[in-house]
């Protein structure tokens, strides 16, 4: 932006940020959280303080303040706010409906106080894909500025009528250490992300490098920091990649069948068996994060996108109890195991996915289909389950899945050729 116009929003924001400050420490001092109250209360002041600047300020300005005030006195109240104040640090300009407008695809036009300022645009990737899937832009904007780069950073908030999505189906997804499987039209696919190997390995990698270095230039010299800064944007890279990929082929062939997606709901503390044997606790935690957290929250992320609903349910034992008898799975060394009741064989993951199904279609009777409908979508015959059926699940190396654009034809021949 040339320098005069952004001297323009450097001004502006300087008024904004102490609009805020004032209204923050007055709502903290008068225990005040709503917008409505603060703007009753205050809106006169606050407008007569600055009278060049465009009156909706105000009012963006006390929704700003109402909030900080708001999450600043729960953090007082759980007891975890350091000091009296809030601190009034980043500011983002909120705009309105009045204070903004989209002109076209090419420049945004903002109500400042020496009268309106267009300002050109450049879209990112994110904001193409979003209004190629039919989402609108909403009023609400938030503009921040970018002093080195001399530019505005806009945050835009994107709406969407939908009608009510009654799922006619749902695809369930186990989320393990090494892999998600996943449950569609009545076949487990186990894709395999290797999550927790590449964290291993980081891990390790890290320990060799710290010792090496520490034996010859001492402990955290620059040298090893550098490397460490860049093993872990790798990996951080790496398993960013990995996690988006598989949620976006999920979420897309959710979304093909007017499927619902169906997660385990992860508690705090999680009392996960696959991560027991790892005793570090900070190893546990990377883990634990990069194979349960943070794909469940690229999976819901996707479906939100797609416009996929999302049902949880409770994860307790869902790998333990055969789908047909309800009797005890024993399990044997390697993931496969033998109901107690039918003697029949099973994989640990494809008990789990069926599981998920099972709890979704009895949790809430309002959206789900009857359980023989939904039997039916889900793989076309009465009996899916049957003691003849396989119930294997279909593996999938990363190396396959991560180019495929969906399971199409093409990916099932491939498929084929891998597990035979
Ligand atoms: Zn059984």
């Amino acid at each position: 932006m040339p320098r005069r116009t952004f001297r323009i929003f450097v001004e502006l924001e300087g008024m904004y940020r102490n609009l805020v400050e004032q209204l923050v420490l007055y709502a903290v001092n008068n225990n005040i959280t709503k917008f409505t109250r603060l703007k009753a209360e205050r809106y006169r002041e606050v407008r007569s303080l600055y009278p060049q600047l465009p009156s909706h300020y105000a009012y963006t300005a006390c929704q700003d303040a109402a909030e900080r005030a708001h999450s600043f006195l729960r953090m007082k109240k759980m007891g975890r706010a350091r000091k009296p104040y809030p601190e009034v640090r980043g500011v983002s300009i909120w705009l309105d409906d009045n204070l903004w407008r989209a002109e076209g695809l090419t420049s945004i036009n903002i109500a400042t106080h020496r009268g309106r300022v267009r300002v050109p645009v450049e879209l990112n990737k994110h904001f193409l894909r979003y209004v190629n899937r039919g989402w609108r832009l909403a009023s609400e904007a938030k503009v921040k500025l970018d002093h080195r780069e001399r530019r505005l950073i806009f945050y835009l908030t994107f709406k969407k009528e939908v009608s009510e999505y009654r799922p006619k189906a749902y695809v369930t997804v186990d989320v393990n250490e090494d892999a998600e499987a996943v449950l569609i039209d009545g076949v487990v696919y186990l894709f395999e992300t290797d999550l927790s190997r590449v964290t291993l390995g980081y891990y390790y990698r890290r320990k060799r490098v710290q010792e090496r270095y520490d034996r010859v230039y001492g402990p955290g010299s620059r040298p090893e920091r550098k490397i460490f800064k860049r093993l872990s944007n790798n990996e951080g890279a790496l398993k960013k990649e990995i996690r988006w990929k598989l949620a976006a082929l999920i979420a897309r062939e959710a979304a093909k069948r007017q499927a619902a997606i169906v997660l385990e709901r992860l508690g705090k503390e999680p009392a996960n068996h696959m991560i027991e044997r790892i005793k570090d606790p900070q190893l546990r935690h990377r883990v634990f994060q990069a194979a349960f957290k943070g794909v469940q929250a690229a999976i819901e992320e996707k479906a939100r996108e797609y416009g996929v609903p999302v049902i949880y349910v409770n994860p307790k034992d869902t790998s333990k109890r055969c789908p047909i008898h309800g009797a005890e799975i024993i399990y044997g060394r390697d993931r496969h195991g033998t109901c107690s009741k039918g003697g029949e064989t099973w994989h640990r993951d494809v008990v789990a996915c069926y599981n998920l199904l099972l709890r979704a279609l009895g949790g809430d009777g309002g959206h789900a289909p009857s359980r023989l409908r939904a039997f039916v979508a889900v793989d076309g015959g009465p009996v899916p389950l049957g003691p003849t059926a396989a119930h294997e699940p279909a593996g999938v190396p990363r190396a396959l899945w991560a180019r495929w654009k969906s399971l199409g034809a093409t990916s099932e021949r491939k498929l084929m050729r891998v597990s035979a």
